[in-house]
Formats: structure tokens, C-alpha cells, sequence
């Protein structure tokens, strides 16, 4: 490399440290154990990213024994209507009064700041874990992520980003079209355009690592590589379209 190219690409690499510092990350992380390969995953994210410059929130859900039960609770002060308890309802005038929980206002705050979201957690079901899926349940409420006619292109969360990361039990295989479980890309359709793009938020490529448990050290080192790498060029990365055509075909 002569001495101009090799200061362009000082230059384009400062221009890129530049855009990526201060942007800000919320890693919404779902498991027990620090020492999981979820944990893993975690602390590599929140490592890659702090370098780049991101500022970087997480919420550890297991460790802040997040309530994922959808009740009365979530709101404070009197009920719009306290005949007939209807949630959606209730957190919509709540959300309008600042009458959530406590609980909910801080990760409705972390939302609001964030402009990636990663989502982390081992697949439970064909889906995220339980105390995820009440936090999506608890924290995007509407007046918040969502109010008729604003869902989807134009839902309250736009120009964010969302990432679901995740590891299974199955390999590859088993979820390849065909395999033993069945395309693992349906699986990903209620997360992907039932919550996060009917929210607004835009969706980039989901981030799947295949069995953990069942691969060789070696293997698992090279899986976390790749994560790193990946988020490394992940700002260039454009978002995928959640509701392509063959879904239905
Ligand atoms: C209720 C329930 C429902 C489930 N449903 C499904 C389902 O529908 N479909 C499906 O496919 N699976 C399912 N599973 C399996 C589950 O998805 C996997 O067990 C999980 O994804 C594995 O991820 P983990 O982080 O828990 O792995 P771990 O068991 O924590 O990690 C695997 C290995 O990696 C090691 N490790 C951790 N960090 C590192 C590191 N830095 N370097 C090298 N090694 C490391 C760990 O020590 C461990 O030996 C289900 C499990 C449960 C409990």
C-alpha cells in the first residue's frame, strides 16, 4: 500500500469510528447463567460495541428478576376503567398520564435512547424465553411503540434498529428447509414483524448460533469470533424485510 492509500483508509476508518461513537445500544439479554454461551455473547457485544465508541445498556432480565407478567400492577394511581381491567386500554392512559411502573418507565426510557436494539437469549419453544416476551409485552405499550393507525412503517419505534440474536438446541440441519424442525426463518416471523416492525422498528439479519452444547471448544471460540466480527461492520449492515412474500407460499 502506498502512503495516500494507506492514509485514505485511515481516513475512512476515523470517519467510521466517528459515526458509530455515541451511538447508543440496548442489550436486552435473557438468561440464568453468566457463564453461558449466552452470557458470552452478551459480554462480546457489549465489548465490540464499547470499543467502536457506542455507549451500551443492558438489561440482564434473569438478574433484575424482571416481572414478566402483564397485571394491574404495571399501573399506578386509578384505573381508567376499574369495572372492567383491560390492559391495553389501561396502559395506553397510563402511558398518557406517566402512570406506568416504575419498572416499565426506566426500560421505556432505555427504548427511547437506544438506537439498536439487540435481543439475546437461548431459543425456548420456537421462541424467546418467558421473561423476554413480558418484557416485549410489558414495555411496548401502546401511546409507547404503537397506536392505531402508527404500527408498522409508521410505528412510534421508527428509526431504530432491532437484532435478534440467539442460540438453539438444534443444528443447522434439523432447521434448514426441510430439516427435522422446519425452517427456522418461520420461527422468526412473530418476533421480527409481529413485534419489532409492527412497533416501527427496523430489523437487521438475525444473528443464529446453532447448538452450542453440541459443538467442540474450538468451534464455540470461532462462533464468537464471528459475532465480533459481525457487529464490527454491523452500522452498514441495511435492515432485511420482515414479510417477504414466500412466507405464505
Ligand atoms: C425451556 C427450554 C425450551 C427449549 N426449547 C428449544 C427449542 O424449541 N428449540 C431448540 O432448538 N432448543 C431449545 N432449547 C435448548 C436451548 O435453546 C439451548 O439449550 C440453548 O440455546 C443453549 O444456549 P446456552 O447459552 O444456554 O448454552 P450453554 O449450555 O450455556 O453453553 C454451551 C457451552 O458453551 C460453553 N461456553 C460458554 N462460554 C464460552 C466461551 N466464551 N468459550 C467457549 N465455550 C463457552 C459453556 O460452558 C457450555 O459448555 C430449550 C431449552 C429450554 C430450557
Amino acid at each position: 500500500m502506498n502512503c495516500s492509500a494507506a492514509s485514505d483508509s485511515q481516513e475512512r476508518s476515523l470517519k467510521s469510528f466517528q459515526e458509530m461513537a455515541g451511538r447508543k445500544v440496548l442489550i436486552v439479554y435473557a438468561h440464568q447463567e453468566p457463564k453461558s454461551f449466552n452470557g458470552s455473547l452478551k459480554r462480546v457485544a457489549v465489548e465490540e460495541l464499547s470499543k467502536q465508541g457506542c455507549s451500551v445498556m443492558v438489561s440482564d432480565l434473569y438478574a433484575m428478576q424482571f416481572e414478566p407478567r402483564a397485571t394491574r400492577n404495571d399501573i399506578v394511581g386509578c384505573l381508567h376503567n376499574s369495572e372492567e381491567f383491560n390492559y391495553g386500554m389501561e396502559t395506553l392512559e397510563a402511558y398518557k398520564r406517566g402512570g406506568l411502573s416504575s419498572d416499565l418507565i426506566e426500560e421505556q426510557k432505555k427504548v427511547q435512547e437506544a438506537d439498536l436494539m439487540i435481543f439475546q437469549f437461548p431459543l425456548y419453544w420456537f421462541s424467546m424465553p418467558a421473561i423476554m416476551k413480558g418484557w416485549m409485552d410489558r414495555v411496548l405499550v401502546p401511546g409507547f411503540a404503537h397506536e392505531f393507525p402508527n404500527c408498522y412503517d409508521s410505528g412510534l419505534l421508527k428509526n431504530k434498529l432491532a437484532l435478534f440474536s440467539f442460540t438453539t438446541g438444534g443444528s443447522e440441519e434439523m432447521y434448514a428447509k426441510g430439516g427435522i424442525n422446519g425452517d427456522i426463518r418461520y420461527l422468526l416471523w412473530p418476533m421480527q414483524h409481529g413485534i419489532m416492525h409492527f412497533c416501527g422498528v427496523k430489523v437487521l439479519a438475525p444473528h443464529i448460533c446453532f447448538a452450542p452444547e453440541y459443538v467442540s471448544e474450538e468451534k464455540r471460540k470461532e462462533i464468537l469470533i464471528a459475532w465480533a466480527q459481525r457487529l464490527r461492520t454491523l452500522w452498514n449492515e441495511e435492515p432485511i424485510i420482515c414479510s417477504p412474500e414466500w412466507y405464505f407460499k
